[in-house]
């Protein structure tokens, strides 16, 4: 049975990183959207078709997802 003691504020800190660029695949060279451990045992970034493919989960030892903040930040602040 999986019990979870941590809020989900920090959960969620625990399952996603910030990046300042990009990252590629390791499997297909696409743009990363996860650094996690595959069902190989090994750890590899991954886009989200190969994390679906080959990625265990998110969380403590398993993965986390990346969120680039350069680029969403830019995005975000388009107005100035
Ligand atoms: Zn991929």
């Amino acid at each position: 049975m999986k019990v979870s003691r941590l809020p989900p504020g920090l959960e969620e800190n625990l399952t996603v990183v910030e990046i300042g660029e990009k990252k590629i695949c390791d499997f297909c060279n696409r743009t990363a959207s996860y650094d996690a451990k595959t069902r190989f045992g090994y750890w590899a970034y991954m886009c989200g078709v190969c994390f679906k493919r080959y990625g265990i989960g998110l969380g403590l030892g398993r993965g986390q997802r990346l969120i680039v903040k350069n680029l969403s930040n830019i995005k975000a602040n388009e107005s100035e």
